[in-house]
Formats: C-alpha cells, structure tokens, sequence
C-alpha cells in the first residue's frame, strides 16, 4: 500500500487498477535507450511481469542514453543487466532475461502469454516482425522510434486502428535509413519517447484514457514541440487488412553470405596495391574517425553506376562494424557488378582493434 499509494489515490487506477497491473505481464523487445524508462517505470508502476528480450552486450557508447546501465556493466549481456536493475527497484516485479535475437523463429512463442507488448528496438526487420507477430496474436503494440532530436511514438492496434505496415508499408532496404549509431541521437529524447510508452501501457493495462490508436506523436526536442499525426487503417493492408498475404512469420531464408575481408588481409592486398576501398559511412562518422586510403560514399548511394567498372583492384567497402558495408556489398551483387568485392568484416572498429589500435572509436 505504501510503495504504490500515489497511484491509490488516483480515481482511475486505485486498488482494481494496482491489482491489475500487478497482474498483467508486458513483452519489452530491446533492451537499450528506449527501454530503460520503459522498464524503470512499468517496474516501478508494479506490473508483474516483464520479459525482456535482447541479444546484446553493454558498450561504453550506450551509456550517454541507456540509463539502467552503469559503467560497471559494460560488456555485461544487456537482458541480464536489465533483469539485475528492476531486482534491486522492486522486488514485486519478476523479469525474465532472453538473451537472443528475437526473429520469426521465436517471436510467435515469446510474444504469446503476453498482455501487451512494447517495441523499442532500433531496426526495420524486428520492428516489421514485431508488428506481424502482433497482428496475429490480437495484441497491442506500444511503438516509439527516436532519432537525433525527434521521436515519434504510437500505439498499433488491429482491429481499433491501424497497424505499424497500414500505415508504413515499404519496408526500407537496409542500410537506407541511418540507425542511432550512424544518425546520432540525444540521449534525453529516448528518454522522453520511452516514458510515454511507458504511460500508454499502463493506460492500455488498465483500460482508461485514449490510448495513442490512430495517431501519431511526434516530439522535436529542437523546436520543443508535439504534433500528432492522424493515421488510419490501410483496408488492403498485407497483415490487418480484409485480404491478407501475411498470415504467418516467414521462415528463415539465410541470405548467401557476402564475400568478406579481415583486416590483415586487407593490409595485405593495401601493401601490394590491389585494393579499392570505400568508406560507405556517413560524414559525421567520418570526421570522427577516417582511415587514409578511402574513397567516400554514403551507404544509400552506393550502387554499380556511382561506383564504375572494375579497375583489377579488390573492391573493399567499410563501415563502422561491417553491417552497412555488407548490405552495400550485396546491393553491388544484384546490380551486376562483377569485379571482385568484399566487405571489410568487424569495418573500422576491427581495423582499430588489429591493425591501429591508435585510432579513435566510437
Ligand atoms: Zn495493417
């Protein structure tokens, strides 16, 4: 009674309320900037059951917005760093830590005995899976995606309103839309976007207020200002629509690998004059940090027609760690070009770690 007496006193969440949210368990996908004031408040809030699902490990560049996080635990797998902090918050809470990647092989079974589920991932493929898996499974989808000053937030729901494909139906190819790492983002507006999913959760728990269904929140933190969007339900939608093509996950297609290159081996052929290279990251990654012998070309941009015909040289792309790169890498294979190619795997931050350890990282 204590711990939750503030929510007590309100009319619309008293004991009923508090006994729901204690009741209801709540899929958090992602563990990273979003999350943390996801998972501080909804554990905070009391609600009973968190499963938390993240394959990766905390790094130092997570700090300045993953703010469950301390310096202690970087290198520490994200899921289980999650799990420790609501431990210590309240104790009513039970979390489970799933430390894998959730795909179309897992996400039916880890979304399912859920009551919600909150998106804060920062990619197209989980955050289209998510919105699938969810269709399918009749439940809400509490969804923000932040970057560099701006955050957008929603609450997909079928059947009351539209879904995340109704209203976004192109997935973007990958490497198209520059992620947190590439774009940068301020570290207070995942904070901000990830309580308001945190309080339209809350909302949808114990059924009161007008949750974000149909509309879209759109906070720019330059200009301080919220706008929403009015979105509606596509009829012919692929998932929720009248007809639907996507009835099921897809399974797993392993795509064929993309030809790659470890940094030595790129030291070689540098040292025998036999490598292009080209940095496809962006130009605010490359002021940071730049290797000598690179030519410059945003990943988007990349294509047989920018890059010309092969010289007898390896081509070699790079990125940050290799993601970019081997979708560019790929893009360059359906396009025909048909020199030798390769991605230089782990991109810069290998290259740092085995050939220069004097460069900057980041
Ligand atoms: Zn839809």
């Amino acid at each position: 009674m204590q711990r939750y007496s503030r929510h007590l006193l309100l009319d619309e969440m008293g004991d009923t309320g508090q006994r729901r949210l204690a009741a209801a368990r709540v899929l958090v996908v992602g563990a990273g900037g979003l999350a943390a004031p996801v998972v501080s408040y909804l554990a905070a809030a009391g609600v009973g059951h968190l499963t938390v699902v993240d394959d990766d490990a905390v790094e130092l560049s997570n700090l300045q917005r993953q703010v469950l996080f301390t310096t202690n635990d970087v290198g520490k797998g994200k899921a289980e760093a999650t799990r420790a902090v609501v431990a210590q918050a309240n104790p009513d809470v039970d979390v489970d830590a799933v430390v894998e990647r959730f795909g179309s092989g897992n996400a039916l079974e880890l979304a399912a005995d859920h009551d919600l589920v909150v998106d804060a991932t920062d990619n197209f493929d989980t955050r289209y899976l998510l919105n699938d898996t969810c269709v399918l499974l009749g439940l809400p989808l509490v969804w923000a995606s932040v970057e560099r000053f701006s955050g957008r937030a929603a609450v997909w729901s079928a059947g009351e309103g539209p879904c995340y494909r109704c209203v976004f139906p192109d997935q973007p190819p990958a490497g198209a839309v520059p992620s947190c790492a590439e774009a940068g983002v301020l570290g207070a507006v995942p904070g901000v976007m990830g309580a308001i999913q945190a309080a339209e959760a809350v909302k949808l728990i114990l059924g009161v207020g007008e949750p974000l269904i149909g509309r879209i929140l759109v906070h720019d933190a330059m200009a301080q200002s919220w706008d929403t969007l009015p979105v509606a339900a596509d009829p012919a939608c692929p998932v929720c629509g009248a007809d639907p093509t996507i009835t099921a996950l897809p399974r797993q297609v392993a795509e064929s690998p993309v030809p790659e290159l470890d940094p030595p081996a790129l030291r070689d052929l540098l040292a025998s004059g036999a490598a292009r290279v080209i940095d496809v990251r962006t130009s605010a990654e490359r002021d940071i940090v730049s290797l000598p012998f690179t030519e410059h070309l945003d990943a988007g941009e990349v294509g047989v027609r920018r890059v010309g015909v092969p010289d007898g040289r390896t081509l070699v792309l790079h990125c940050k760690s290799g993601a970019r790169s081997a979708a560019a890498v790929r893009t360059l294979l359906r396009e025909g070009y048909d020199g030798p190619v390769a991605s230089l795997r782990g991109g810069i931050l290998a290259w740092a770690d085995e050939i220069d350890p004097a460069l900057p990282r980041y």
